[in-house]
C-alpha cells in the first residue's frame, strides 16, 4: 500500500513538476566566477594571481574572495574526491550564486598522445565508477537526479558558450615549452573526455578500460561530481585539467614530478578564460 502511494506520488512529480526546482541559484548582478582546485598545489598559482583577496569561511571551508583580470572571483579548495567536490559545489552555489564554476586542476593522461603539461578542456565528463559491476566488467550508467528522479546522461557537457570561451582562451595563451629527455616540447591543448572517479588511477589495465569504455582522454577525481551538482542547480561549469602523470605504473612518481608544472598550465588557461569572460560585452553576459 505504502509502496503504491510512493509510486503514485513519484508519477505525479515526474509528470507535473518542472524538471528543476524553482529555488535554483540566480547569478548575482555582478558576474562572479568561482574557481575550484582539489588541493593546495593546484591552487597556488591562482592564489598568487588574485588581487585584494579576502578570506571567507563557510562551515570551516575557506574561500578566497577577490578580483582576477577585473572580474569578481572566488578561489576555493574543494578537497579530493567526488563527495568533497559535490559538497563544496552545493555550499558555494547556494551561498554565493556564481555565474559559473571552473574546476582548474591536474589529471592522469589516458589518451596516449597526451604528456605532462598538456591540457584537456572537458567537452564531456563522466563518473567512471558509477554503474553496475558484473562478471562481464563495469557498465557505467548515468546518475539519477535526486530532484527529478530522472536519469542523467553518462556524459555531462558544459555550456556551449563557456566551452567556446575556453577554446578561444586556449588559442590566446602561450604556454612555456617543456624540457624533456628528448628535447623541448610545446604543450598541447585539446577538447576531450574527462573521466572522474574516487580512485587515483595508477594501473595500465584501468587506464586501458577507461579509454575503451568511455573514450577518456584524462582521469581525475572531482570534475563530473561538480558538473552533476551544477546541472541540478543550473550553474554553467567547466573542467580544465592539465596532465600530471600517465595513470599507469609510473603515475605516483610522475605525479610528484609534474604536479607543479601541470597546475601552472591549468591555472594559466583558467586565468585567460576569466580574462575573456571579463572582456565580454554586458549584453552577451546577460545571454542576449
Ligand atoms: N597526494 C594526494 C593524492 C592526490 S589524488 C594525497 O596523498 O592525498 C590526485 C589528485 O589529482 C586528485 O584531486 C585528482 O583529481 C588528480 N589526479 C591526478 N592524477 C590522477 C590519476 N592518475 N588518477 C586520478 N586522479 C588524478
Amino acid at each position: 500500500m505504502r509502496r503504491t502511494v510512493h509510486l503514485v506520488l513519484l508519477a505525479f512529480a515526474t509528470v507535473f513538476l518542472p524538471p528543476h526546482p524553482a529555488e535554483t541559484a540566480e547569478p548575482t548582478s555582478a558576474p562572479l566566477t568561482c574557481i575550484f582546485g582539489a588541493f593546495d598545489d593546484e591552487l597556488t598559482p591562482l592564489y598568487q594571481a588574485i588581487t585584494g583577496p579576502k578570506e571567507e569561511v563557510l562551515h570551516g571551508i575557506h574561500f578566497a574572495v577577490g578580483k582576477l583580470k577585473g572580474r569578481n572571483v572566488i578561489v576555493c579548495r574543494s578537497g579530493i574526491g567526488k563527495v568533497n567536490a559535490a559538497m563544496v559545489t552545493a555550499l558555494l552555489v547556494q551561498h554565493y550564486r556564481p555565474s559559473e564554476l571552473i574546476f582548474c586542476g591536474i589529471a592522469g593522461g589516458i589518451n596516449p598522445d597526451l604528456h605532462p603539461g598538456d591540457i584537456v578542456i572537458a567537452a564531456k565528463t563522466a563518473q567512471h565508477d558509477f554503474g553496475n559491476l558484473t562478471a562481464e566488467g563495469m557498465e557505467v550508467r548515468g546518475t539519477k537526479s535526486p530532484m527529478t528522479w530522472l536519469r542523467n546522461p553518462v556524459f555531462l557537457e558544459p555550456d556551449a558558450r563557456l566551452l567556446a570561451v575556453a577554446e578561444a582562451a586556449g588559442n590566446r595563451i602561450k604556454l612555456a615549452d617543456i624540457e624533456t629527455a628528448k628535447g623541448k616540447r610545446h604543450p598541447r591543448i585539446i577538447k576531450g573526455v574527462v573521466a572522474t572517479g574516487d580512485i587515483f588511477v595508477a594501473s595500465p589495465a584501468k587506464k586501458a578500460e577507461l579509454r575503451k569504455a568511455l573514450g577518456a582522454d584524462a582521469v581525475e577525481m572531482e570534475g563530473a561530481a561538480m558538473a552533476q551538482v551544477c546541472r541540478d542547480l543550473r550553474v554553467p561549469w567547466l573542467v580544465i585539467r592539465s596532465i600530471s602523470d600517465s595513470a599507469d605504473h609510473n603515475a605516483l612518481q610522475d605525479f610528484d614530478s609534474f604536479t607543479a608544472l601541470a597546475a601552472q598550465n591549468a591555472a594559466q588557461l583558467t586565468i585567460e578564460i576569466v580574462a575573456q569572460l571579463a572582456a565580454r560585452p554586458a549584453a552577451e553576459r546577460a545571454g542576449k
